[in-house]
Order: C-alpha cells, then structure tokens, then sequence
C-alpha cells in the first residue's frame, strides 16, 4: 500500500468513519462494484457506527483473480522471507492493539479491558508466531528403492478463501491467514456482517508491509458474498468458522470444486467438577471457561457443568457470587468486566432460550449481575449472566449451542454417569475435568470426546495450542505447526532415478 505509513487512530468513531464503505483488494481500499453498503451498529447504543461496503460475486471475482496473482510470486519467495514479512506485520500490530481493541469494541460490544485489548494482542502475537515457523516447511525423504532418490515436499495451495465470524474476529481472521501465507498462498478474507471494522483495518495495516494481493478483504453477507467465494473456482482451500449449519453448506459447496475444507463450528463444551477438586480454582476456571466477560460468545463455552453432588451447592453459591461481582456496563469503559451481545437478532435468541429455560417445571433460574443503569446504554443488548440448575442433559438447553451467557449446571454422584452425560452431545469442540486425583484426571482425558481437553484449568485458544473439534464440532486443526502444515499446502511426492 502506497503512502506514509499508518499512524493509530484512538478515537473509534473517527476510524469506523474513515473505513466505511470499503473492501481490500490488491493493496488498496475501494467500495464495492455495486457502490452498496449496509449499516454497522454499536450494539452497546444501537446507533449506527459507519457503512461497510456490500462484497457480492463481482468483488469476489475481481478479489481471488487480484489473490491468484499475487500468489505466484509470493509462493517463489523463500519461505522465511514469506514469514519474516507476516512476523513484520505482527510486530507493527503490536503498535495498533489499543486502537483495534477500541474499534473491535465499539463494534461488536465487547468490554475493552477484560476482551478487546487481550485479542487484539493474541492477534499481534499468533502472527509473530507463524511469522517464525517458515523454515518447518519440510518435506521427507522416503527410503522407497535403492538408486531412487525419493522425496516429498510441501506446496501451497493457491488462493485461500477465508470466512469468519464476529466474536473474535482478529483471532480467527488470525489464525486463518497467517498460516496460509506464511506457506505460500494468498489469501481472500469474507468478514462477518456484525463486525467488518476491526479486521478491516488490520488487512489495511499488514498491506503496508505485505505485497499487494496477497492478503484481501471483503464485507458482505453470506450469501451474497461467503458463498461466492467458496464457489469461485479460483479457490483452491475454503477455511471456515461459524455455524454448524452454515459449515456444511460451506462444505457441500466446496466438494463440488474436490477442495479441502477447514471448518471450525459450535460447541457445547462439558466441565466435570469431582468431589475432591479446588472448588475456588474450578469457579474461576468455570468463569473463564463460559467466556461471562464476552457474554458466552464463544464456541467453547463451559455451556454443561457436572458437579459432584457433594460440592454442587457449594458450587454454585460461589459461582453466583464471584459472577454477581462482576460489572455489566459500557464496553468502552475500563471498570467494565462484561459488555453486550453482539445483535438485536442474537439478543432474541439468547432471551428465548432463558425463557425457554425458567418455564421448565424445575428448573431454577439465578440471575447474576446487574443491569447497567446509564441512560445512554438503555437499548444496549446486555443480557444478566444466568446459572441454570435443575434441567437436564437432553433438555434444548443442555444440546444447543446459545451463544449467550447461559450455563447449565447438573449434580452428578456417579464418574462413569458423568463422563456419560458429558460425550451425550452431537458436539465435541472442548471439554475440562476438574480433580486433584491423577488418576480419575488421565482417564477422563482419554475418555471425554473433544479435540481439546484440559485438566484443572481453562485457557483460551493461544498460539501453539493445537485447536479443532471432533463431531459436529468441525474438521481440521488451527493455531499450530500442524495446522499450518496439514491444512495449508499439500504433499508433492517426487522420485529421482539415478541409475
Ligand atoms: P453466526 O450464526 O455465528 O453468524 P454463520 O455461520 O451464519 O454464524 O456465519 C459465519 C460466517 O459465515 C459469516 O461471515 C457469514 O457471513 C458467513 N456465511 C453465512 N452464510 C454463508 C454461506 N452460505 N456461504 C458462505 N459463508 C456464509
């Protein structure tokens, strides 16, 4: 991208204003073919934020042909080179991260402190991380005959199309582009109609250092611009996070063109609580684990939590309290712990499932927190974290995804029951036990049915850590070596005779 190099814009208003009607193509800023847009909306105040420009077919075209050629000669850089650049690019957004975590917030609602500021900081990092991982391109040399000289070696895969969606949009625009690029491909970004700001203005930083083409960015809906870009035949790999529903779309779509597909989708992620677990750690880890500070929104959100019916109540009284402590407010602010919901729609959807869940004979409901009292916030979408007890595993509750702050919580006195219970999920994203006998803590690692399974503590998606879901829960790996390697490029085998 040509011009002075882009300086931090902290006021959000004045940078969503600046972005507004806009796409990313070939390394300059230009509103879609059609000159459509549509609104984005500060879910905090309902009021509108800026336009984004309305990516449709005619984008994707001109968008993968701008990718398709700025592969070749990106594909024949070393590859250290190609990760020295995304490396670059992660150190240079570590001099963004307060303006993107304001943006990211203003957009989508998400507190600053307890959530913005940190992904906008795992999005530098996950960058810096890949940005290192050039030279792990191997291939192998296969012992296949004496007098040959049999080997394999990794190719990219051409252009990537890329769909995310609008809880962490910086992380997993993230952890989709930076290892398509760093092995070789270019890479064709569809944003999520909620929040194009963010991931926006990230593109437009990382093409002050990237070539142009390698890295584009397009906003619109679904289907108008995501289906598209999985059709055009110039896509040679669709990596996809969002909705079960819609991931098997995105994979009906792409088997027609025979390309690989990674699809990352829901969850309904169990944490068994045993008798003889840190009660105190185990409430933190459940906090953390239900993403309360992001209103639920996660795909891995501790949505089932089996206690051992000797400290269930126990349980759940410190749960409440630690969750009715934390404040509900305005996002932009720093005293904020939890912010909004990301829609109008999503608000519905979440109110229904508590409604749902209280006119269950019962069932008991605990409301957490407070509402905030500031006038200005009064059309927010904040909905007060709910505990529910009493419902049980088949219930609509306990099997659908919510994507709100909605947990369930079911007494257990039977281990074999609970580890039952927790694998009886048509999902298999995540999962935690929580104990200090090692024993009852490796069984359950073999046994719980999910790609990533944790002991005694609940981080969150990071570099290094291998993540993807088993089930319903999506194909594929993300955020490490493997991922980069596995699902970005493709095995060519090669055979020397020297005879
Ligand atoms: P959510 O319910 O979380 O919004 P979706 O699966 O609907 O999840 O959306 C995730 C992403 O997929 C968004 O960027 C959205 O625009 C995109 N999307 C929705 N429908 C399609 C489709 N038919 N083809 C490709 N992408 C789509």
């Amino acid at each position: 991208m040509s011009g002075n190099r882009l300086e931090p814009v902290l006021d959000p208003k004045a940078l969503a204003r600046q972005l507004a009607n806009k796409l990313l193509i070939d390394g300059a800023l230009a509103p879609a073919v059609s000159g459509r847009s549509f609104p984005v909306v500060n879910p905090a105040t309902q009021e509108k934020i800026s336009d984004a420009a309305e990516g449709a077919a005619a984008d994707v075209g001109v968008a993968v042909a701008a990718a398709s050629k700025a592969q070749k000669a990106w594909a024949k850089l070393a590859a250290r080179e190609r990760g020295r650049m995304v490396y670059e690019c992660g150190r240079l957004l570590n001099e963004h991260v307060e303006e993107l975590a304001r943006l990211i917030t203003l957009e989508t609602g998400k507190a600053i402190r307890t959530e913005s500021r940190v992904e906008a900081g795992v999005f530098a990092d996950v960058l810096i991380f890949y940005g290192g991982l050039g030279s792990e391109l191997k291939g192998e040399s296969v012992p296949f005959k004496p007098g040959m000289l049999t080997l394999t070696q990794r190719d990219p895969l051409g252009v990537v199309g890329a769909i995310i969606p609008w809880n962490v949009p910086l992380l997993l625009m993230a952890l989709k582009i930076a290892p398509a690029m760093v092995a070789g491909n270019s890479v064709v970004v569809k944003s999520a109609e909620e929040a194009p700001l963010a991931v926006l203005r990230a593109c437009q930083v990382m093409n002050q250092i990237l070539p142009p083409g390698v890295l584009n960015i397009l906003s619109g809906d679904g289907p108008g611009c995501g289906a598209p870009l999985v059709a055009h035949p110039g896509v040679g790999k669709v990596t996809f996070t969002g909705s079960v529903e819609t991931g098997k779309m995105v994979y009906k779509s792409a088997a027609e063109k025979l390309i690989p597909v990674t699809l990352e989708l829901g969850g309904k992620s169990p944490m068994i609580v045993m008798g003889d677990a840190d009660l105190d750690k185990a409430v933190e880890g459940a906090i953390i684990g239900m993403r309360f500070t992001r209103q639920g929104q996660s795909c891995t959100a501790a949505s089932r939590i089996f206690v051992h019916q000797s400290v269930h109540d126990t349980f759940i009284d410190r749960l409440k309290a630690k969750v009715d402590v934390m404040k509900m407010g305005d996002p932009l602010d720093e005293a904020t712990d939890i912010g909004t919901i990301i829609s109008q729609q999503q608000f519905d959807k979440v109110k229904s499932y508590i409604s749902l869940g209280e006119a269950t004979a019962g069932a008991q409901a605990l409301k957490c927190s407070k509402m905030p009292s500031n006038d200005n916030l009064s059309r927010g979408y904040f909905v007060q974290p709910v505990i529910f007890t009493g419902l049980s595993n088949d219930h609509r509750l306990a099997r659908e995804e919510i994507f709100g702050p909605v947990t369930c919580v079911f007494k257990f006195n039977d281990y074999e029951d609970a580890i039952a219970q927790a694998n009886d999920t048509e999902y298999g994203l995540a999962a935690t036990i929580w104990t200090r006998d090692l024993k009852t803590a490796l069984d359950a690692t073999q046994r719980l049915e999910a790609g990533l399974v944790q002991v005694n503590q609940n981080l969150v998606v990071q570099a290094n850590m291998s993540y993807g879901g088993i089930k319903s829960s999506g194909l594929g790996k993300e955020a490490s070596l493997e991922a980069m390697l596995e699902h970005f490029t493709r095995k060519k085998t090669i055979i020397v005779n020297l005879g």
